[in-house]
């Protein structure tokens, strides 16, 4: 259970996010404009803040950096579709995350767990002892050890580049949840990515090629109009 805030004008998103987050059993606290979340966010300790980036009063993006000022809280903010500009803006400003409107609950709640798991180790890892932490992601006869950067389907190694590696490493991350390009390029590219997000395909093909053409199973599902997925079976 996680303490969250989430600063957003249309009352219809903010309450629909926090019906679903309150189902995960989360414990939400609502700000409807930029001011009131500032407030908010620099009086109650919260372990996550959802920010969007309109907003009356304050902008997302100055409600950003004042909490910046004084608080390392995990930020995911929300942005419009294509605001590419947003978005760079948003993580230079501090941002840990962001997720473009509209976006599917699944995805947000995936982004959330993410965004705590990350503030949990790093909390934990300042505190305890470094664990040698082996990282080994594993579907389907695919294993992908993170530390090694190796890449294996059954005892074959197989040779990526770097991109198509991080793009593996997604999906397998995020195993059935459905990565748009946008967010694919983002994570294989870094926060800076800009360019244009089909070359994912690209890359998806190179995995394609490497993997399931030549080890005769399908790994790596299209969705249509959306992005790409590896499901569990
Ligand atoms: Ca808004």
């Amino acid at each position: 259970m996680a303490r969250i805030l989430i600063v957003e004008d249309e009352a219809k998103i903010a309450r629909f996010v926090e019906l679903e987050l309150t189902h995960e059993g989360h414990e939400i606290d609502k700000a409807a404009d930029g001011r009131a979340g500032v407030d908010a966010a620099l009086s109650e300790d919260y372990d996550l803040i959802l920010l969007d980036v309109l907003l009356p009063q304050l902008n997302g993006l100055e409600v950003l950096r004042r909490i910046r000022r004084e608080s390392t809280v995990p930020v995911i903010m929300l942005t419009a579709r294509d605001a590419v500009m947003d978005k760079v803006a948003g993580l230079d400003a501090g941002a840990d995350d962001y997720i473009t409107k509209p976006f599917a609950i699944e995805e947000l709640l995936a982004r959330i767990r993410v965004a705590l798991k990350r503030r949990e180790t790093a909390s934990s890892s300042a505190t305890a002892a470094p664990e040698p932490a082996h990282h080994v992601l594993s579907i389907r006869g695919v294993t992908l050890d993170v530390e090694r950067h190796e890449v294996k389907v059954g005892d074959d190694p197989i040779e990526l580049t770097n991109r198509e590696f991080e793009v593996l490493k997604a999906l397998m991350e995020n195993r059935n949840v459905v990565m748009t390009r946008d967010r694919l390029a983002h994570v294989a590219c870094g926060y800076d990515f800009v360019g244009e997000t089909n070359i994912i395909d690209v890359y998806i093909r190179h995995l394609r090629s490497k993997i399931d053409d030549r080890h005769g199973i399908k790994l790596i599902t299209t969705v249509r109009g959306v992005g790409y997925v590896i499901r569990e079976d």
